[in-house]
């Protein structure tokens, strides 16, 4: 028997999300059927805004609605220092951390010989042009997370950015081999990045 073609294509879709295989698929498809209509629509336009609605920093790279992002807009944090990060997820971690005042920038991912995604794949050319303008910029702090990819992201960067005559620090790794920095507790978010070491 097949579904009914609506239950079908709800299938398809949760199946597109990370994780979901067919069985959960279909158990969220039947409970979304059952769900208010009042939710679902919420849920509906919740999904379609956040295409809609967002864009990213053309400064930072960030996730947002205005552009700049309200964190490159204000003045009042310390021009001096950029966090490096590869997520927009990661931002609001070091944000919720609220010991952090600089500035970041968002890689979108990390340069990946394995999954053959280089520098130019990722936001690594704007960062580049940003430290050229904005001389005030003093230390660049590489938060990419404890893999593989994220320590051959940090050296990557740092040999470019060092010749400029920029500090470039990497967080102290209190952070577990292979740790997001987004599942990082603000502790000791906070003690990697006060324990932050010279490249
Ligand atoms: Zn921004």
């Amino acid at each position: 028997m097949q579904y009914p073609e609506p239950i079908a294509k709800l299938i398809a879709s949760y199946m597109k999300l990370p994780g979901i295989g067919e069985k959960t698929a279909t158990r969220l498809a039947f409970y979304t059927l059952g769900m208010d209509e009042d939710d679902v629509k919420d849920f509906a336009s919740a999904l379609t805004a956040v295409k809609s609605d967002l864009h990213y920093c053309s400064i930072c790279g960030n996730i947002t609605e205005d552009d700049p992002c309200p964190i490159c807009q204000d003045k009042s944090r310390d021009q001096s220092k950029i966090i490096v990060v590869e997520h927009s997820r990661d931002v609001m971690a070091m944000e919720r951390m609220n010991e952090y005042h600089g500035l970041y920038h968002v890689l979108h991912g990390t340069i990946s010989p394995s999954a053959g995604t280089g520098p130019m794949d990722i936001n690594v050319p704007s960062l580049l042009e940003r430290l050229k303008k904005h001389d005030e910029v003093k230390e660049v702090i590489i938060a990419t997370n404890a893999s593989v990819d994220g320590e051959t992201t940090a050296q990557y960067l740092a040999k470019l950015i060092k010749p400029a005559g920029i500090k470039v620090t990497r967080l102290a790794h209190g952070l577990s081999a292979g740790a997001d920095i987004d599942y990082t507790d603000e502790v000791t978010l906070f003690k990697a990045v006060e324990g932050r070491t010279e490249m």
